[in-house]
């Protein structure tokens, strides 16, 4: 599963690589942008 984030509306969308047309459910945007997996930043606790 990838996830996807709308560029409008910062929805996650989440659906199958296999589908070529993308759309927000939200928005109906269709400026999708990859989420990218190293996106969360590890933060140490002092
Ligand atoms: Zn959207």
């Amino acid at each position: 599963m990838v996830g996807y984030i709308c560029a409008k509306c910062e929805a996650e969308i989440d659906v199958n690589p296999v589908v070529e047309k993308i759309i927000c459910p939200e928005c109906s945007g269709r400026v999708i942008l990859k989420k990218r997996p190293k996106d969360m930043k590890t933060v140490k606790a002092r």
